[in-house]
Order: structure tokens, then sequence, then C-alpha cells
């Protein structure tokens, strides 16, 4: 999400700046954040702290802040921080020049006011970190469902769908011009609702008409929210081949009583009959999760529950985090941090080892099955191999031969690590 935003804010400035590479030669730096877990704020306050140097050097080099650590703690940041020349929350990006134009005259600012509409549909992103094969497409903004660990609602505000007609007219002229992915974005975007005078869009509906727009463009999708995982999407999903069969499922716990206390809405049978219906559905979807080991109050028992929930749905991937404490979130006001730091780590670090090995004997699955693979650059160990994804969001590392970037191959599966898959085309 952070990465869409950032180019919704190039677009924003193109008028203005140009991007540079080059640190010693930008007179603006950007710094675009996230709040979800402690670490990542940890690691802005160091960059933060090694930009203050280079603004030693350069005084009229201006540094401003954008995202969610600028809604979360504003008046702190501007106290603490003084390289900050402004502060810019997720809502208020258009107001960048304005912002930009008074630090100019050393006056310090900010805008984090929240909108309950903006969704910067009229805004066409400037891609410039893609690979001009894949592309994110943000189609709301926003979390309603205040997970008591999360921070999210409160930095992102209230849910809101962007119209569709903008998303499949952005998702069409990025085909036109040479993509062949989209990934639509959202927090959860299975809750995608646009209501038209006489008709209601879901994200079952969306998802069908951006598949309509060629069967060389692929789609994918993130984040799911297993509440609203429909079957009518899951069947819209196996009739377009090119609507790939992976869905990212955060699970979070494998424990009721866990689950509860996150207020995730859904049980541990609930979920994994869910996961039944999806393999049902479509036989070969991967499917991937978040897991929050050593949220307040686990037990040995709790987290046993999560490691026997990986096996039983057997997770292609899983983003693995240790629960850290957000201030704001119903966790921090209601439940105590009770799990030792210690505990959480060798949790989480038995969690890590699970998937890895849940990962390995996935990928050994596919040995001898070939897949079509989306080529997406050149390998980053050897200038004669290139690499991909397959529709399972796996990555393919394949010799190069006659193939370019943006060309589908196909590609038998000769090896593989708990990664990566090696094979050959045919
Ligand atoms: N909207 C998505 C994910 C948003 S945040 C969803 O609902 O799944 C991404 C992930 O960060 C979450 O799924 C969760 O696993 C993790 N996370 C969020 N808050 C956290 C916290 N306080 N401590 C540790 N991990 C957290
Ligand atoms: Fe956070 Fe839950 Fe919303 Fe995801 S669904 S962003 S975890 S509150």
């Amino acid at each position: 999400m952070n990465v869409a935003d950032s180019e919704v804010v190039a677009s924003i400035l193109s008028p203005f700046y140009s991007i540079t590479d080059s640190l010693k030669e930008a007179e603006l730096i950007l710094l675009n954040t996230c709040s979800v877990r402690d670490n990542a704020e940890q690691r802005i306050r160091k960059r933060l702290r090694e930009l203050a140097a280079l603004k030693k050097k350069n005084k009229s080099l201006l540094i401003g802040l954008l995202g969610c650590m600028a809604e979360r703690i504003k008046e702190q940041l501007l106290e603490e921080e003084k390289s900050l020349d402004f502060i810019v929350g997720p809502d208020a990006y258009r107001s960048l020049p304005e912002l930009i134009e008074k630090a100019s005259l050393q006056i310090v600012s900010f805008n984090v006011a929240l909108s309950e509409e903006e969704t910067y549909d009229d805004i066409e992103p400037v891609r410039y970190a893609s690979n001009g094969v894949s592309a994110f497409i943000a189609i709301m903004r926003g979390c309603n469902n205040f997970c008591s660990y999360c921070v999210v609602p409160f930095t992102r505000g209230r849910e809101r769908s962007r119209d569709p007609k903008t998303i499949i007219a952005e998702a069409q002229s990025l085909f036109e011009k040479g993509f062949r992915e989209v990934t639509l974005l959202g927090q959860n975007v299975n809750s995608y609702c646009w209501n038209e005078t006489e008709k209601k869009i879901d994200f079952a509906d969306l998802t069908e008409q951006i598949a309509q727009i060629s069967p060389l463009l692929r789609i994918r999708y993130a984040t799911s929210h297993p509440k609203d995982i429909s079957d009518k999407l899951l069947f819209i999903m196996s009739k377009y081949p090119n609507i790939c069969h992976y869905i990212h499922l955060p699970v979070q716990s494998g424990s009721n009583k866990m689950l509860k206390k996150m207020n995730r809405i859904y049980t541990r049978e609930y979920y994994l009959e869910r996961i039944k219906k999806i393999k049902e559905i479509l036989p070969n979807c991967a499917i991937s999760t978040d897991i929050i080991a050593g949220f307040c109050g686990e037990t040995e028992q709790d987290h046993q529950d999560t490691l026997s929930m990986m096996k039983e749905v057997g997770y292609e991937y899983a983003f693995m985090f240790k629960y850290s404490v957000r201030g704001g979130t119903a966790a921090a006001e209601k439940y105590e941090d009770d799990i030792p730091e210690e505990l959480k780590i060798k949790r989480l670090e038995e969690v890590i080892a699970l998937q890895q090995h849940l990962s390995l004997q996935s990928n050994k699955r596919d040995i001898g099955k070939t897949v079509t693979v989306l080529i997406e650059g050149i390998s980053k160990r050897s200038d004669q191999h290139l690499f991909g994804r397959n529709p399972q969001n796996k990555v393919c590392v394949f010799p190069k031969k006659e193939y370019k970037i943006g060309d589908y191959a196909e590609v038998k599966i000769i090896k593989c690590t708990a990664g990566t898959l090696l094979g050959e085309t045919i």
C-alpha cells in the first residue's frame, strides 16, 4: 500500500519535481512510513538521524514525513526530529505542494486530517519504481475492522472504495502501456463495495470486469479478510485463468481464544471451512498468511494451536511477526503485553521454522510440473537467467534463451529451494 501511495505522491509532485536516485542531488526527501509494528517506526527514526547529517551539509534540503507514522505521533515527531520540515498523513497528500511551499519559507507545518472520501481516484500514479510489468492499483483505503492489536484504522481512517470506472480505466491504460499484471490493493479488498444508482458492484464484480480487459493481463489482489472471502469470488476466479490462483488470507492465530481477543470475528473452524471451500473450487490455489506470535495472554497451547493450524492449511508462504503494542489500540488499553520478549522470539522462530518446512514441501510438490511464468526481470544471481512468478506467486528462475521481460514462458520445474522454483523453458 505504501508503494502505491508513494506513486500517487510522485504524481502530485510531478509538476514541481523530478525523481533522482542520488541523495546528494536531492532538494526534497520524502519518507513514507508505516506504523503497523514498532520496528518499522524504529527504522524511520534511524533514517531521520542519518538525513539530519545530510541536512547540515545542504541547508536548502527539505525533508518531509508521509504516511501512518505522521498520523500516529505527529507532535512527538516534530518535537523530537529537528530535521523534519513537514508531516503529511495518508489522506492529505494533495496538500503537499502547499506544505512544501511553507517549508521553503522555513515554516514547519503538518496536515494529518483523515477523510471519509479521499481515494485519489483522479490521480494517475507515476510508476517510478516499477519493472514495467507489474503494477499496484489501490482500490480502496482505510479499514473498519478494528482488530484489537492494529493501528491501521486509526492511522488510515474509515474504509472507502474507489469508483470502479477509474480503477478499470487505470488497469486498461496499464495494459496498453505494456504492463501484464495488476495487483488490486486494500487493507481488506473483499469488502470493496460501490453503489451505482441501480446496481451494487462488489469485489467479485470488479475483479471480473478487470479480468475481461485481456486474457494477457494477470490479476492479483491483497489483502483478504477471512470473514468476507465469498464463494462468488472463488467461482469468478475459477472462470478466468488470468485471475491468479493465489489468496493471501491472514489467520493471525490458530487459537479461538486468541482470535476472540484479537477481535478477528472468525473462529478456527470457520477459517478452515473457508480453506476447504477454496481448495474445492480452486484446487491449485496457493494460500499465504500473516501470523502474530506472542499476543497478550498467549499460552503454550495457543501457540501449538497456531502451529497445528499452519500444518493443517499447508501455507505456501507466511509473513510472521512478534506482537508489538501499538498505542491507542484496544489491546494496548485492555490487555497486558505479558509474553516475555525471549518467549515471543522463541515462538516466532518456531513459526518461521515450520513455515520454511511447509514452503519447501509445497515447492517440492511442483517438481516435474510445467507452470506459466510472467517474466519480471533478470535473476540477481546470474545475468544468464530470468525470473518471474507463476500464478501461485512462487518465484521461478530459468535460463534466459530468447525470452524478454514481460513475456510469458512455460517453465518445467526441475529443482527447488524453500523460496524459489528452478526450471527450464519448454
Ligand atoms: N489488512 C491486513 C493486514 C494489515 S497489517 C489484514 O487484515 O490482514 C499486516 C499485518 O501486520 C497483519 O496481518 C498482522 O499480522 C501484522 N500486525 C498488525 N499489527 C501488529 C502488531 N501490533 N504487532 C505485530 N504484528 C502486527
Ligand atoms: Fe488491521 Fe485488522 Fe484492518 Fe487488517 S483488518 S488493517 S489487521 S484492523
